[in-house]
């Protein structure tokens, strides 16, 4: 997913992508974020498993180790009770109590839920503290690029996360738009933007085949 979107965003903003550093957000049930400079991707949200990086809609991403052997001794918990807490009852699940759903999330939180906005809260604030660094480690960012369920499609999701990077990458976004699109390629900021932020449906399926294709040497 990140090799198509940083490929494809290089392309739709008329760069080489030799010539671009862009930052990939993969935000569905799953989510991971990585940095590309090149098109190489020089570091990346993902750990040992999917469980690592960012909150996702079930799985807690990076937490402090302690927290394992706490719960552990706690609770009594086994390995696989562990492995199923951290992989399929945390994340956005977990921490709202309603739902793995951004769109149930969202919903609660214009309702006022207390842990839906506590859920948007850690979302945001993870997944802007894994960019903050990862713009320490290219120097400058050419683009940011939204993908998957919630990149692609949570107008509310994206409107949290540009805002809370504006000072920082002194982004100027148009709010309007990004309201309006899901789903399509589109560059939401503005000409006076420092850098681009843009939405780029996923395509992991074509990279997939096109890497068989070449390693079975076709
Ligand atoms: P994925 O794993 O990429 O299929 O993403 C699935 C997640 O994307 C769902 O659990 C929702 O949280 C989110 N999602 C999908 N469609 C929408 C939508 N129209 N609006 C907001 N969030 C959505």
């Amino acid at each position: 997913s990140h090799q198509y979107v940083s490929e494809r965003c290089a392309e739709l903003m008329g760069k080489d992508l030799k010539d671009t550093k862009i930052i990939t957000c993969h935000l569905g049930n799953g989510a991971s974020i990585s940095a590309v400079d090149g098109g190489k991707c020089i570091n990346t949200s993902m750990g040992l498993t999917p469980l690592g990086g960012i909150m996702m809609g079930t799985r807690c991403g990076d937490i402090d180790p302690a927290v394992a052997v706490y719960m552990a001794r706690q609770t009594g918990m086994t390995p696989d009770e562990l492995d199923t807490a951290f992989n399929k009852k945390s994340g956005m699940l977990g921490v709202s109590g309603i739902s793995s759903d951004s769109r149930d999330i969202e919903d609660a939180y214009f309702a006022g839920n207390e842990r839906a906005i506590l859920t948007m809260d850690v979302y945001v604030n993870r997944i802007i503290n894994m960019i903050g660094g990862y713009v320490m480690q290219l120097g400058h960012v050419d683009a940011i690029a939204f993908t998957a369920g919630l990149g692609e499609n949570s107008t509310f999701t994206r409107e949290l996360i540009l805002k809370a990077l504006t000072e920082g990458l002194g982004l100027s976004i148009d709010y309007e738009l990004n309201g309006k699109i899901r789903g399509k390629e589109v560059c939401i900021s503005k000409e006076d933007s420092k850098v681009q932020a843009w939405i780029v449906p996923t395509n992991e399926e074509l990279v997939i085949a096109r890497d068989t294709y070449r390693i079975l040497g076709f």
